[in-house]
C-alpha cells in the first residue's frame, strides 16, 4: 500500500494537528510500503537549523517509520520549500523534485504539490519564481534564524491578505496547466494538494480518460489517499 498526504501544515499553534498526524504515522502509515508527503508538511520551515521541539518530534516519528520499513518521500510545498539535506537526515525522508513521476503498482503517476498549476495567480507565481531561486535561498539562509522567522511571519500575513482578496477560482488549478502537465508526462493520473479542495476529478486528455486526485489539508481533519494494488481511495480522518 502507498499512502499520500499533503498540507498537514504542522504549526506549534495547532498541537491537535501534530497529535493527529503523529497518530497517523504510528498506526495507518505503519502498514504502508511507502508514504509520500506532497508538500506543506510544515506551516513554516525557514531552514534545516530550526530545531523546534514540534519539528524534531515529527522528524523522529518519520525516521522511526522509515526504520520500520516504510519508505518516506517528501516534496516541497510553498510553505516548506526550504526543506533541505538537514531535514532529510533528521527525518529519513527522501526529497523528491516537484513534479515527479513515480512508478506505483506498475503505473506512472505524476506527483506534485500543486502550486505550480495555479497559474492564474500571477502575484503568487511571481513570488514563487523569486523564492525558488537558489541565489535568493542562499542569501535568505545566511540570515540569523530569528530574522528568518520574522520574515516568514510577515510573508504568511501577506499571503493571508492576498488569499482573502483574490477571486476563489484564481486560487485553484488552471485547467490548461493541468492538461499541459498530463501531456508533458504522458501519465493518466496525478495526485496533488495545495488547493485544500479534496476531490477526485475525472477528465479527458488527448481523448483518453485521466484522473486528478486532490488531497485535503489537515486544518479541520486528517486527509490521505491510499493506493492498494492500483486502486486509489480517499480517506478523511475526523478529529
Ligand atoms: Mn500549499
Amino acid at each position: 500500500m502507498h499512502l499520500f498526504v499533503s498540507d498537514v501544515h504542522l504549526d506549534p499553534a495547532a498541537p491537535q494537528i501534530a497529535a493527529q498526524f503523529l497518530q497517523f504515522l504510528e498506526t495507518t502509515a505503519g502498514g504502508a510500503q511507502a508514504l509520500y508527503i506532497l508538500g506543506d508538511l510544515f506551516e513554516a520551515w525557514v531552514g534545516d537549523d530550526d530545531r523546534g521541539a514540534g519539528k524534531e518530534q515529527v522528524c523522529q516519528a518519520l525516521r522511526s517509520l522509515g526504520r520500520r520499513g516504510v519508505a518516506c518521500f517528501a516534496l516541497h510545498g510553498n510553505r516548506d520549500f526550504l526543506l533541505g539535506a538537514g531535514f532529510s537526515e533528521r527525518s529519513g525522508c527522501r526529497l523528491l523534485p516537484d513534479p515527479v513521476v513515480a512508478q506505483l503498482d506498475g503505473e506512472a503517476v505524476l506527483l506534485t504539490h500543486g502550486d505550480a498549476l495555479c497559474t492564474d495567480d500571477h502575484a503568487y507565481q511571481e513570488l514563487r519564481s523569486i523564492v525558488r531561486d537558489p541565489a535568493w535561498q542562499r542569501r535568505f539562509l545566511s540570515l540569523p534564524l530569528t530574522h528568518r522567522e520574522r520574515l516568514a511571519d510577515e510573508a504568511r500575513a501577506g499571503s493571508r491578505r492576498h488569499t482573502a482578496r483574490a477571486i476563489p477560482t484564481i486560487m485553484d488549478v488552471n485547467p490548461a496547466a493541468v492538461t499541459a502537465a498530463f501531456r508533458a508526462t504522458g501519465v493518466r493520473r496525478m495526485i496533488h494538494g495545495h488547493t485544500h479542495r479534496p476531490a477526485l476529478h475525472q477528465l479527458s486528455v488527448a481523448d483518453a480518460p485521466a484522473e486528478r486526485l486532490v488531497l485535503g489539508a489537515w486544518y479541520e481533519q486528517g486527509s490521505y489517499i491510499s493506493c492498494e494494488a492500483g486502486r486509489y481511495r480517499m480517506h478523511q480522518l475526523p478529529r
